[in-house]
């Protein structure tokens, strides 16, 4: 790796303040949290419930880094960091909120006009407006400079949307959309000429189909746009500014402790399963499994943590967290196999049928891991050139 993008990674700590609202969010969960096995708590930041993202809300922990004069908790990054690990560690139904609480919420804020600011917002906090992310389309998945989706100016004002989105996480349980379409120009007009628009599912013109994944889960979906009608204020930001928008986002998507802990409920499952036979024989090659996966956690980890402080710093860090996420996809997706392998290889290995379940689950899951916000091909090809080496 280069000098400078190493030392982009600087080591950096979470502050005392972040490591005490630990212990708060601990509490919260032990006693709030649904009792769920570790196959559907597996499914961590893919589970959608509304109910659990609305009693997050009333504690103030949904849009927290936004400002408390939109119900936000103004937290630093460093706290979010610590809330959304914890939520995640414990295998906590996020989905509802979470494309709003990391991402929508503060691109409206930071791109957004005052009324856009004082309409969405407070939704977002009360965890009453969920959003999605409308990005991809059948032609346009990691070349996303080419999407087809198109807003027309009317003349008599507000837009004409017409186009398809597909693999739209959760649209079906949203009610709004941040979709990159194009508003001028021609597609090899790449990157100039895209905008983003906040689009209200429940429109006429809309219609949300739901697809089904390896697994039976229908959580993402395909969204078509027929003479959609979109007022003036649908545009975030200004037209034409779609794709820098975009990136800045991307920087958010990809370096969070989510690329990180996909599935440490599993990983969690089969330290119990062995703890609880410690003693029994259980054997030391379990243990330098486990041991290989902490180390690798505690590692990546690290380098999260480095990011979000580039990230707190108003920077926009797209490199470095394009190589956490495909280092951390990548981890995600070994322990599935690890514990697979380590469980093959010893016919005593301490298991129970709800680590079983839970393995079934992630391993079905797992190859998507380096496919959703990017895939592994296109953050190398990002790295290769952050290198110098394109
Ligand atoms: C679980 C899941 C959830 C998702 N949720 C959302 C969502 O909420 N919103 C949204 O907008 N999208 C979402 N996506 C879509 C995701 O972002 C795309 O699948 C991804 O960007 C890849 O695009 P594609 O599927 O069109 O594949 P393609 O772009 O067709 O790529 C196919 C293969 O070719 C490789 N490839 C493509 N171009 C190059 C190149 N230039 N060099 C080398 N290799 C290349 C890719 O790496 C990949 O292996 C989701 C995907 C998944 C799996």
């Amino acid at each position: 790796m280069s000098a400078s993008l190493l030392a982009s990674f600087k080591l950096a700590h979470l502050p005392p303040e972040a490591e005490k609202f630990r212990a708060e969010v601990k509490a919260f969960l032990q006693a709030e949290q649904p009792d769920e096995p570790a196959d559907i708590r597996a499914r961590s930041w893919m589970g959608h419930d509304a109910a659990f993202s609305r009693k997050l809300a009333a504690r103030g922990w949904v849009g927290v880094t936004l400002p408390r004069e939109y119900g936000g908790a103004q937290m630093d990054a460093f706290q979010r960091f610590v809330l959304v690990e914890e939520l995640l560690a414990s295998g906590a139904p996020v989905a509802a909120h979470w494309i709003a609480d990391r991402q929508s919420g503060p691109l409206i804020h930071k791109f957004g006009t005052d009324a856009q600011r004082a309409f969405y917002l407070p939704k977002i906090c009360a965890a009453e407006a969920f959003f999605c992310i409308g990005m991809s389309e059948p032609n346009a998945g990691s070349d996303l400079a080419s999407v087809g989706t198109r807003a027309v100016r009317l003349p008599c004002g507000g837009w004409r949307l017409n186009g398809r989105k597909v693999w739209t996480t959760h649209a079906q349980r949203c009610q709004y959309m941040i979709a990159l379409v194009r508003s001028s120009g021609e597609p090899q007009d790449r990157q100039k000429g895209l905008s983003q628009f906040i689009v209200d599912l429940h429109l006429p013109g809309v219609t949300v189909r739901p697809i089904e994944d390896l697994t039976g889960d229908a959580h993402f979906t395909e969204v078509f746009f027929d003479d959609v009608l979109l007022a003036d204020d649908a545009l975030v930001g200004n037209e034409g500014d779609g794709w820098a928008q975009v990136n800045a986002e991307l920087a958010f998507e990809r370096s969070g402790p989510e690329r990180i802990y996909s599935s440490i409920v599993l990983l969690e499952r089969w330290v119990t399963c062995l703890r609880a036979a410690a003693g029994d024989g259980s054997s030391d090659a379990h243990a330098a499994t486990v041991g290989r996966l902490a180390v690798h956690l505690a590692t990546l980890r690290n380098m999260s943590i480095a990011v979000t402080a580039r990230l707190a710093a108003g920077e926009s860090p797209l490199v470095e967290s394009a190589l956490l996420k495909d280092l951390g996809t990548e981890f995600e997706q070994s322990i599935a196999s690890l514990i697979e392998a380590a469980i093959s290889a010893d016919p005593a290995a301490p298991v129970d049928a709800e680590l079983y379940r839970a393995a079934a689950y992630v391993n079905q899951v797992a190859p998507s891991y380096s496919l959703r916000g990017g895939t592994r091909e296109i953050l190398r090809g990002m790295i290769a050139r952050g290198l110098g080496l394109r």
